[in-house]
């Protein structure tokens, strides 16, 4: 199974519009962020988790030829603006994309996106089969398995994919979450940044308590802001945890 970070950064995307937040720049490629979504293959199946404002150019940039699956972890619009670029997949694939997500999620998207949905969807719009249960499940030669987190007060869902977890947008994970991703091989984490405190977001040293408290041998941090400096924090951080970077791979 193969890992791409389709993009890493936070919400704004790094480097951020208007110049707000932003530093020097640091002239390292690690440190330009779209915005935070995953692509997944396996010998049998493509799937993408999210599809944030970039993600047309992340397709492209990354050679997506199918997607068979899609994974939403919430409806925040970092990581379902991208949605309507989904059509031409529709046009290739000849049926609706399978999607999961929160009964939350669905919601807002039959709400913002009503024109994909319903008696008078406009015609040629995105086929999506929205889905919110939790119960794990198999597509072709992934067991999928949907892992409840909290993102402030929001519930959201990260999602085990055979032996990946794969937790964005959190703050909370729940022991029931943690037995759910026991005897993973590669945890996936959002970590926002180094500073403490952040309502809904762990920051880095929290990421670095939650990947310990999993025992999950290797992980990757991912939805960091423009302030997180890849090669100056990659030194704080123990050997078995790495910040991901956009294009970067992972075979587990
Ligand atoms: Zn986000
Ligand atoms: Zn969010």
């Amino acid at each position: 199974m193969k890992l791409t970070f389709l993009g890493t950064g936070t919400s704004m995307g790094v480097p951020v519009a208007g110049g707000f937040g932003s530093e020097i720049p640091t002239g390292d490629v690690r440190d330009v962020r779209w915005r935070t979504s995953a692509w997944i293959q396996t010998n049998e199946s493509s799937i993408l988790i999210d599809a944030g404002p970039e993600f047309r150019l992340q397709s492209l940039r990354s050679g997506i030829k199918r997607v068979d699956y899609l994974l939403i972890t919430h409806e925040h619009t970092d990581h379902v603006g991208g949605l309507d670029d989904l059509r031409s997949y529709n046009y290739v694939q000849n049926q609706a994309i399978p999607v999961v997500t929160t009964p939350t999620c669905k919601e807002s998207i039959e709400r913002r996106f009503y024109y994909m949905f319903g008696p008078n969807k406009t015609p040629g719009s995105v086929d999506l089969d929205i889905t919110t249960s939790v119960n794990p499940f198999w597509f072709k030669d992934c067991r999928i398995t949907p892992l409840p987190v909290m993102h402030g007060t929001l519930e959201v869902y990260g999602y085990r994919i055979n032996d990946l977890a794969y937790i964005t947008d959190s703050n909370y994970i729940s022991e029931e979450t943690f037995e759910l991703i026991k005897g993973c091989k590669v945890l996936v984490l959002n970590a926002l940044r180094w500073e403490p405190e952040h309502p809904t977001h762990f920051t880095i040293p929290e990421a670095v308590e939650m990947v310990k408290k999993s025992g999950i041998p290797e992980a990757y941090f991912v939805h960091m802001n423009s302030y997180v400096h890849h090669a100056e924090i990659s030194k704080r951080l123990p050997p078995n945890i790495k910040l991901a970077f956009d294009m970067q791979t992972v075979h587990i």
